[in-house]
Parts: structure tokens; sequence; C-alpha cells
């Protein structure tokens, strides 16, 4: 890989150093679902001319794997010179960076558990209609 390749991963990765995104990480409510979402500070965000601060409102919606289509909705606020301020989360909570890793993994956990006991129902139906 490139000096301009690892350059550019990073300035793309979430976590990464980018001073014109701001990441959300979100976990669903109802199913665990962790959906992360970018903000570009450059183009997201409206600004209120009263206060001199921006705000963005974002609906996050997960890929629905667990048959959830729960909304996630999440209002920031950032002062003059786009720092986060304030945070609002309806359908969900936020995550740190350092917990996602481990709530994506009891995410994937979870949807591996429902299916292995929805096979196991089905093997069950079975076993019972061939007695
Ligand atoms: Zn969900």
């Amino acid at each position: 890989m490139s000096f301009l390749d690892r350059l550019k991963n990073m300035l793309t990765a979430p976590g990464g150093v980018d001073q014109r995104s701001y990441w959300v990480h979100a976990r669903c409510k109802r199913c665990g679902e962790v959906i992360t979402a970018r903000v570009d500070l450059m183009n997201d965000l409206s600004k209120d001319f009263e206060t001199g601060q921006y705000a963005v409102h974002k609906v996050l919606v997960g890929a629905g794997r667990n048959r959830c289509f729960q909304r996630i909705e999440v209002t920031l606020r950032f002062d003059k010179n786009k720092k986060l301020v304030e945070r609002s989360i309806t359908g969900g909570e936020f995550l740190e960076p350092d917990q996602v890793e481990v709530a994506r993994a009891a995410y994937e956990q979870a949807i591996a558990e429902a299916r292995a006991r929805a096979e196991a129902e089905r093997e069950e139906q079975r076993s019972k209609i061939n007695d």
C-alpha cells in the first residue's frame, strides 16, 4: 500500500483523523443492531443564525436482518467551531467508538443464536411429522 493510500484510508476510516466527518454510532433499542453513520460537517449541518450553532437531524435505519425496521432518530448540535455540544436519540442509544466492536459482535451472536433456534424448531417439527 502506498503512502497516499494509507493516508486516504486514515482520512476516511471511521474514527480516523478526518476533520470533515463526524461519525455517529448507535445501537437499536429493539434488536441491538449497530448502525454507524457519517455526518459531513461541511454539507449536512444547518446553521442557526441566532445562536451561531449548527445542527443535524439523521434517521438511521438498519439492514433489518433481524426483521427489525426500527427508525433511530438522532439530533446533533455543534458549536460554531463544529465541536459537538449536545446530542439526543430516540429508538436507540449512542455508542462510543470503543464500544462499537463489542456491540456489533453481540448483535452477530444474537442473530446466529436466533437462526440456530429456528433451525432446531424446524428439526423438531420434522421429527414429529416422521413419528
Ligand atoms: Zn432494530
